[in-house]
């Protein structure tokens, strides 16, 4: 056997970042992050079947087809409330394996008209899961015009509904950490063996967004991909709604959230990079502050089970259930899956942001 490297594994990622580390010094957790995600040759993006039970993780689209139906009615209401313009923008935002567009194209189209008024905007940096959504939804092309983008500035003017599940929790985080009262950026470095380990790094200036007095090692997180989307959002020249729906607490909290997650497991994310998700919470309170201080509005944040409540979750259920009886303890099964106090429920927060010209959308208002 050749003998063990420095470090540990020979994951070639892992190897790339020890080289680049050890020329060019730490990385900051947020850099960390966008390596693990990117890499043109390693990157988790490359990946195609991350998402769903064979995966790494499963989404509340994958759990239930009711989740995707339901997103698609609001979307419809929200079109009805605004006065069914035409055309439309729907625009999705990391769209996975284009499951929930799927479902909510099929419920949404019992609403007149509305299908008819929109174009299909899918906003998704992976090539892999772009493949995906193509095949997903190709039913669904010769109804509805669908192209992809990069990144949402490239949508073209026009009112907007925008929906996002979990696509805020997978945009890089920087990590500061609190020590010899001031915050300091946290980097990803080498320790003695060569190994990556999690360190302090360099002072930095006081962010207005955390507080200025915190406790010895108290870790807060900062998004700059919040800033840059809403900031997109907000120079659009057409009103919009947008609909987050995500995991992470309701108001601004410090603490650690950096979590990697491979085959359903919680795994070490400095470990074997590129091959597993790595995502961390998004703080619902601090996102409505970000949209409001660019003149948005923001709705919320209602729980999971509150939004989906309101939604009719339950009524939907019933009758699916009872139009297949085979796949009842299924269909049940889901949605307690979805709406579990326990679990994402609770856990799980939406976020309306939209155009402050415009009303609050159902079940909002
Ligand atoms: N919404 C889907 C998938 C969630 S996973 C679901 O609920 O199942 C996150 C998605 O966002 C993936 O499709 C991922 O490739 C995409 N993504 C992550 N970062 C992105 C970025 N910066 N720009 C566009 N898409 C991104």
């Amino acid at each position: 056997m050749p003998p063990r490297e420095a470090g540990g594994d020979a994951n070639p990622l892992s190897l790339k970042l020890r080289e680049r580390i050890g020329r060019d010094g730490p990385l900051p957790v947020s850099d960390y992050m966008q390596v693990c995600v990117s890499d043109p040759a390693h990157g988790y993006w490359r990946r195609r079947d991350t998402i769903g039970a064979a995966g790494d993780f499963v989404t509340a689209p994958e759990i239930s087809q009711i989740f995707g139906e339901l997103v698609g009615l609001w979307c419809a209401v929200t079109w009805q409330q605004l006065g069914s313009p035409r055309p439309v923008r729907l625009v999705e935002l990391g769209p996975g394996r284009g499951t929930l567009m799927r479902d909510a194209l099929r419920a949404a189209r019992r609403m007149s008209g509305f299908i008819e008024a929109a174009t299909l905007h899918l906003v998704e940096i992976s090539d892999a899961l772009r493949h995906l959504q193509r095949a997903t939804l190709e039913d669904s092309r010769g109804q509805t015009a669908i192209t992809w983008h990069q990144d949402v500035a490239e949508v073209p003017d026009g009112l907007a509904i925008i929906v996002a599940n979990e696509f805020l929790d997978a945009l890089p985080i920087r990590q500061l950490v609190y020590a010899g009262s001031a915050w300091h950026e946290r980097v990803v470095t080498l320790d003695a063996t060569g190994a990556l380990v999690f360190a302090q790094g360099r002072t930095i200036d006081q962010p207005a967004s955390v507080p200025s007095v915190a406790q010895p090692g108290d870790i807060a997180e900062l998004r700059d991909g919040e800033q840059h989307l809403l900031a997109r959002l907000a120079g659009r020249s057409q009103p919009l709604v947008a609909l987050f729906i995500d995991y992470g607490p309701a108001s601004a909290t410090l603490g650690d959230t950096l979590q990697a997650v491979r085959r359903h497991e919680y795994a070490d994310p400095l470990a074997e990079p590129g091959t597993a998700d790595l995502t961390a919470h998004v703080r619902f309170g601090g996102l409505a502050d970000k949209a409001r201080a660019l003149g948005l509005a923001a709705d919320g944040p209602l729980t999971q089970a509150e939004f989906l409540g309101r939604l009719g979750i339950a009524e939907r259920a019933t009758v699916l259930m009872a139009a297949n009886p085979g796949r009842a303890a299924d269909i049940e099964a889901g949605v307690q899956r979805l709406m579990a106090p326990t679990g994402m429920g609770q856990l799980f927060k939406v976020l309306t942001v939209r155009s402050p010209t415009l009303p609050p959308p159902a079940p909002f208002g």
